[in-house]
């Protein structure tokens, strides 16, 4: 995904909001009251902040573009001074005088300008505030307010330009717009629910907006916040205001009712893709990709009940990704088909494999994404907990389980083992173990069927089965399919030793066994189970291609898709290379020379499913030994000139069938893993 760490994923809280979010204590919450003025264009920024902080002895920070310029408690006025820095980051103290509740400060500077070198990486990161007529982006983590406590109310009012529009999370209280030529545009927005920062964004937006009824409880504000010229491309701005409204209805049968008055869609001019309450905040560019609706949408939708609904304890770990990719992209794939959610379990199967010896870490320890590893383990690694949890409980207990986190744990921070107790409750026993090893072990286990025998008894046929594990051992309920007379059928086993003997009846005797071939429990794949996909090639060290045809105008085709699809420069090698080494080759050429390669190499021929159709055609050869082959067909030079700029995007991809640049067909080899044969122990 290229978008999807909520904007809770980039404050590490401390500690002790744990404690004051779960109620053990409960002073009167912190507050602030914010008057903004930004001009975009200039860069101007003033404010007018009125903080009740949480004690007298108030230090907080401003970004360094940021001074203050007054401030006065209970109308008397008091000091305020610097008292250090961090990077851009200074720090102010103040001491409130004794019996003065309210601190005024006015404040304000000229914002660093909207840095749009920022990629996706970048703007992870902590941002500065930044300002531009395009967009500005004031994030939580830029130091653009006095924070009262780790968590506070607010209200803000923002005054912006005629031709900007500006907001910032929370229910829209009220709103000016600019009449004539130098009018501006103010709004007003209230958080009455603790929070832990403040976005805050401008742009030169056009706002639509459509209102969605509740049967119980008010009706939600839906809009977008879009610039002219996205706002202009034909049903986009509607469409998002019905899918958001879609996923409003959905999550809130789910789990419980949307727990609040608003939802904006708002296009940035960096590649972001944040999700806030109340609020998602995605690239403009992006924004026109047909699966965002379908997908990331929702996931930021939903992450207005995890992440910012209940909130994420990050000293216990970050649950929050796991559950919302398990409800959002995964379910979405489900309700296509049992097919793609199969793949997407084998995506985050694959990735884990991928991941390097050493790099992996506990899904305890998981706080955000800052790189692949990460995300193999806190986006796949967390969603397929809940996969297994779900099956282990089942859907009833797992629904409520879901509901019943939600209603006790709203508008407060929660860890996994809140998480567990409501599943608990909800199933009747104990989940302990299945928690434990799950979060805090690293890595997963390699399990393997190393033998099998059945014998008839009684009318009967007992199978008996030896399961091997890496130690330590977990404890597994492991799918099992069981192929009699051709068909198959699916039991499970339960192991939790290195070496389990299981037995179970059968009507006939079967000819073989899979084990997990539908990829329900996290493990370290074997090489049968990951069928091979193009990105082994495009990210080979040391990739070489072959072709298997005569002429210049071919070679020079050839040379060109090579150098295009291969990360690193490939070498060109002679036939021979498909039987020698052990780095991945690409074997290129006309249909008739490909086939005669195939055969002279002694591989498998061109695969019948895919012979014929389209102007060229692209497989992974599955092998046991050699080195790695992947081939291109092509009926003439233009048909592999055609897929420049195509086939570097299909690393995913086991097989495909092009006509032209266009892609015809493709798909990944289906792996359901080692058959192992039942011996007839008669
Ligand atoms: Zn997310």
């Amino acid at each position: 995904m290229t978008v999807g760490v909520g904007a809770q994923a980039r404050r590490a809280l401390p500690a002790v909001l744990a404690v004051i979010a779960s109620g053990v204590v409960r002073a009167a919450a912190p507050s602030l009251e914010l008057d903004v003025e930004l001009d975009p264009g200039t860069r101007r920024f003033n404010a007018v902040a009125v903080v009740a902080p949480a004690a007298r002895d108030f230090r907080f920070e401003l970004h360094e573009s940021l001074q203050v310029t007054g401030a006065s408690a209970d109308g008397k006025t008091v000091r305020v001074a610097p008292a250090g820095r961090e990077g851009t980051i200074v720090a102010w103290q103040v001491q409130m005088p004794v019996g003065a509740a309210r601190l005024r400060l006015e404040y304000g500077g000229m914002l660093p300008a909207l840095d749009r070198s920022l990629d996706d990486r970048g703007v992870l990161r902590a941002l500065p505030p930044m300002a531009s007529s395009e967009g500005s982006f004031l994030s939580a983590a830029g130091a653009w307010y006095p924070q009262p406590a780790p968590l506070f109310t607010y209200r803000v009012a923002v005054s912006v330009p005629g031709d900007q529009r500006a907001l910032v999370p929370g229910r829209l209280q009220s709103e000016s717009l600019p009449s004539g030529g130098s009018g501006r545009y103010r709004a007003s927005f209230a958080f009455a629910r603790p929070a832990t920062g403040i976005d805050l964004m401008a742009g030169p937006w056009v706002m639509r907006e459509k209102i969605m009824p509740r049967p119980n409880g008010g009706p939600v504000r839906l809009r977008t916040y879009f610039p002219r010229e996205l706002d202009a491309t034909a049903g986009l701005a509607d469409g998002y205001l019905d899918d958001t409204r879609r996923y409003l209805e959905r999550y809130g049968e789910e789990i419980g009712a949307y727990p609040f008055t608003e939802f904006s869609v708002v296009a940035s001019p960096l590649p972001t893709g944040f999700g806030m309450a109340t609020l998602t905040y995605i690239g403009a560019e992006v924004l026109k990709l047909p699966f965002i609706r379908a997908t990331s949408l929702g996931h930021e939708v939903l992450h207005n009940w995890w992440g910012n609904g209940v909130y994420v304890d990050y000293a216990a770990g970050n649950w929050s990704e796991g559950l919302t990719t398990f409800m959002a992209d995964y379910a979405y794939k489900e309700q296509e088909s049992a097919a793609a959610a199969r793949a997407v379990r084998l995506a985050w199967l694959r990735d884990f494999a991928a991941v390097p010896a050493g790099h992996d870490q506990s899904l305890a320890s998981f706080r955000s994404r800052i790189h692949g590893a990460a995300a193999a383990v806190g986006y796949g690694k967390s969603a397929m907990l809940f996969v297994m949890l779900r099956d282990a409980i089942g859907e009833d207990a797992f629904r409520r389980g879901i509901r019943a986190f939600w209603e006790e744990h709203r508008f407060r921070s929660a860890s996994w083992s809140d998480l567990q107790a409501a599943f608990e409750t909800a199933a009747g026993r104990s989940l302990a173990p299945f928690f434990e090893q799950w979060l805090n072990r690293a890595g997963g286990p390699a399990v393997k069927i190393t033998q099998a025998g059945a014998k008839t008894e009684a009318g009967k046929v007992r199978l008996t089965l030896t399961v091997e594990q890496s130690a330590p051992a977990y404890t597994l309920r492991l799918p099992l399919e069981i192929v009699i007379s051709g068909r198959t059928e699916t039991r499970s086993m339960d192991v939790g030793r290195q070496r389990d003997v299981v037995t179970m009846l059968v009507d006939a005797m079967p000819e073989g066994v899979r084990l997990d071939p539908d990829l329900r429990v996290w493990r370290v794949l074997d090489r049968e189970q990951l069928p091979p996909i193009l990105r082994q090639w495009v990210i080979a060290r040391a990739p070489r291609w072959v072709l298997a045809s005569e002429g210049a105008d071919l070679r020079e085709a050839a040379a060109a898709l090579a150098k295009r699809f291969f990360e690193i420069p490939p070498q060109p090698a002679s036939q021979d290379a498909l039987n020698q080494g052990t780095e991945p080759v690409m074997l290129m050429g006309l249909h008739a020379d490909v086939d005669t390669a195939l055969a002279h190499a002694g591989l498998p021929p061109r695969p019948a499913s895919l012979a014929g159709p389209g102007s060229a055609q692209v497989w992974t050869v599955a092998r046991d030994a050699g080195p790695p082959v992947a081939v291109v067909s092509g009926k003439d030079a233009d048909a592999l000139r055609a897929l420049l700029a195509p086939l570097p995007h299909y690393g995913a991809q086991s097989w495909l069938v092009f006509d032209g640049r266009r892609a015809l067909d493709r798909g990944v080899w289906p792996a359901p893993g080692r058959f192992i044969a039942v011996q007839n122990e008669r």
